[in-house]
């Protein structure tokens, strides 16, 4: 259905110069807010103005987001709503080398990544949900499913149009109206979606796209005129967001962090093992809310294991986000840089071994070298605390008893890893640990059909697949 995009052929193909603006109700606006900047994250420059929605400007968007579930998109009939769905997922493949490098200039991430992960996912997302507009009827959701009306949406920064998909593309199918805040970091793939929207002719107020930081998420999550919040960040904000959003008529689904355990038993096929875990941890920089950051390993295959770890991880190549050779890209931001080290620090400090390939870090910009450390306890900080950047924690285990209650013991629990050639082994695992995702022999493999979330802190409600529909319907 959806093809790989061609690959971008210089760093000149999207220009971003300039200042951005709001998107309301199918126009770019000015912000009353004072605008911001966004930086390329992989040599400090700055990219572009980016407009500032205070609490007026989101009352605008709200206002505009019910004028248009009022007045168009709530009462189109599903089919209708599919044909505008499958647009965008057309118009996202045809454009998918802007949106692949505007993602990685601003984000930092691998120009492999963006344009062979987050782009045709982006693409999918939209085709699945179109597929589903018009079917809802007959699906198990009741007789007669209802949108829920405004949807105020708050993404953050790793996956910063993956997660816009996530987030708008079931919620227009159900015939929903969003008003959607990206991250402060990473507000341009987001305005680039909005230029989609309309070359997609989408009727004006069914999306919107707020610009600005926490304020304007606040404000976002406290308008009376939202009818259902989604919130995908980290789990103190997704705290704050819950306490305002108790006591209210609004819904709420929030997708949190993670510190999933990857589990690889004596048995494991090493090599697949060792690709698994270099793909859990350091793709996406480890800015990935279900990255494999703590790896178990079975006693005997331990040391061997290591080693082989090693020699993979001598050979990732950290650099230039935009050269197609790049492994691991730049991290995110100053303070998220700041956060790695620190707890990465802790680390040394409590005891265990750190080791990293030798690597030449560029000297502009937010860098991390791929970093792995041994002799790790479970009362350690980076046992317990979700890093996300690339820093990978190691633990042994003796038997699978042990395994499963070393992965369970944190407050996450949103994916984990099995590395086994048993399957019975794997089921066995699988149905005692406490995780929204598990993969058996493969790591952060996603698909539009399958629904993603977490149990305990790391959230609820799923996004993806049917079950990602009824965050967005009343029945
Ligand atoms: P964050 O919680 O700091 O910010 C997320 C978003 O919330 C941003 O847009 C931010 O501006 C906004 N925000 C901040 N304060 C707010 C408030 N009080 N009210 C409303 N909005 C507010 O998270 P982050 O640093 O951008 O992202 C990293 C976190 O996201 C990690 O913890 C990661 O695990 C999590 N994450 C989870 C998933 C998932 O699906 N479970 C996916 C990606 C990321």
């Amino acid at each position: 259905v959806f093809e790989y995009a061609p690959a971008p052929e210089s760093r000149d193909v999207v220009d971003i110069r300039g200042s951005y603006g709001l998107f309301i109700d199918g126009e770019f606006v000015d912000g009353h807010g004072e605008p911001f900047k966004s930086i390329n994250p992989a040599d400090e420059s700055v990219l572009a103005d980016v407009a500032r929605a205070d609490e007026t400007d989101v009352d605008r968007a709200v206002k505009a987001a019910r004028r248009a579930f009022d007045t168009v998109w709530g009462p189109m009939p599903g089919r209708e709503r599919a044909k505008y769905l499958y647009r965008i997922a057309r118009i996202v493949q045809e454009r998918a080398r802007e949106l692949a490098v505007l993602e990685s200039i601003d984000n930092g991430k691998p120009i492999r990544e963006s344009r062979d992960v987050d782009v045709p996912l982006v693409a999918a997302h939209f085709f699945y949900y179109a597929g589903w507009a018009d079917k809802l009827r007959y699906a198990g959701f009741g007789d007669d499913p209802r949108p829920v009306g405004v949807a105020g949406q708050v993404i953050p920064w790793n996956f910063p149009l993956l997660m816009l998909a996530w987030k708008i593309a079931p919620a227009l199918a159900c015939g929903n109206t969003v008003v959607l805040k990206p991250a402060e970091t990473t507000p341009l793939t987001a305005l680039l979606f909005a230029d989609i929207c309309r070359q997609a002719e989408l009727p004006p107020g069914v999306v919107n796209i707020v610009t600005g930081a926490g304020e304007t998420g606040r404000a976002l999550v406290a308008h009376e005129g939202i009818d259902k919040v989604a919130f995908t960040g980290s789990t103190e904000v997704g705290r704050q967001i819950a306490r305002v959003v108790a006591g209210t008529r609004k819904r709420l689904t929030l997708e949190l962090g993670g510190k999933a355990a990857n589990i690889v038993y004596d048995d494991a096929a090493l090599d697949q093992a060792v690709e698994g875990i270099v793909n859990g941890i350091f793709f996406n920089q480890g800015h990935v809310c279900c990255a494999g950051s703590r790896l178990l390993v079975q006693e005997p295959v331990a040391d061997e294991l290591l080693e082989r770890l090693k020699a993979r991880m001598a050979t990732l190549r950290v650099g230039d986000p935009l050269d197609k050779n790049t492994d691991v890209g730049a991290i995110n931001s100053a303070a998220q840089l700041a956060k790695i080290r620190e707890l990465s620090e802790a680390g040394e400090r409590e005891g265990a071994e750190r080791w990293s390939p030798p690597c030449e870090l560029p000297a502009q910009g937010y860098w991390f070298a791929p970093t792995v450390f041994t002799g790790v306890a479970q009362s350690h900080r980076i046992a317990r605390e979700e890093i996300f950047g690339p820093v990978l924690s190691v633990l042994t285990f003796r038997t699978p008893e042990e395994a499963v209650t070393k992965a369970n013991n944190t407050p996450y629990g949103l994916s984990a890893g099995i590395w086994t050639e048993k399957g019975s082994l794997s089921l066995w695992t699988a149905q005692r640990l406490r995780a929204g995702v598990i993969w058996a022999n493969t790591f952060n493999k996603f698909d539009p059909a399958s629904p993603f979330g977490g149990y305990k802190e790391s959230g609820f409600g799923r996004e993806g697949g049917r079950h990602g529909l009824e965050g967005y319907l009343d029945v």
